[in-house]
């Protein structure tokens, strides 16, 4: 499982991220020199031309939940609906992550660990956040 998917362009000098299964992104080079990401947190799906230059700077899971803090994104909906958003799940409220665990029971289980290890923890350290 990765925590973030991603790869850094040496000719354009930035890194691209897929943020989730069918985001499939490339970088701003032209013909031979891109490179592509696809695949999210699923697996690292990524193409490259004949003279691309590049450093895959993906993250995978250590079970670790510092480091699923650090990068695990989720996809949220704005108060309008076509307001799309990435946040990182540590930025999360207490009451999204419980209705995120009560309803998507197909996410895969790296989200719904660090989900729960996350509000334990804020429930030790009382720093819940409400909304
Ligand atoms: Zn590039």
């Amino acid at each position: 499982m990765l925590l973030k998917n991603s790869i850094y362009c040496n000719h354009c000098k930035t890194e691209i991220i897929s943020k989730h299964v069918h985001d499939f992104v490339s970088c701003k080079c032209k013909g031979e020199n891109r490179v592509t990401t696809d695949g999210g947190n699923y697996y690292q799906h990524y193409g490259y031309g004949d003279t691309a230059f590049f450093t895959i700077t993906s993250v995978y899971d250590d079970a670790k939940l510092e480091t699923r803090l650090k990068y695990l994104t989720w996809g949220t909906y704005g108060k309008s609906e076509d307001e799309f958003k990435v946040k990182l799940v540590k930025d999360l409220s207490d009451n999204h992550i419980c209705a995120i665990l009560n309803t998507q029971k197909h996410i895969p289980k790296v989200y719904i660990e660090t989900m729960e290890d996350l509000i334990i923890w804020r429930e030790e350290n009382n720093e819940m956040i409400l909304e």
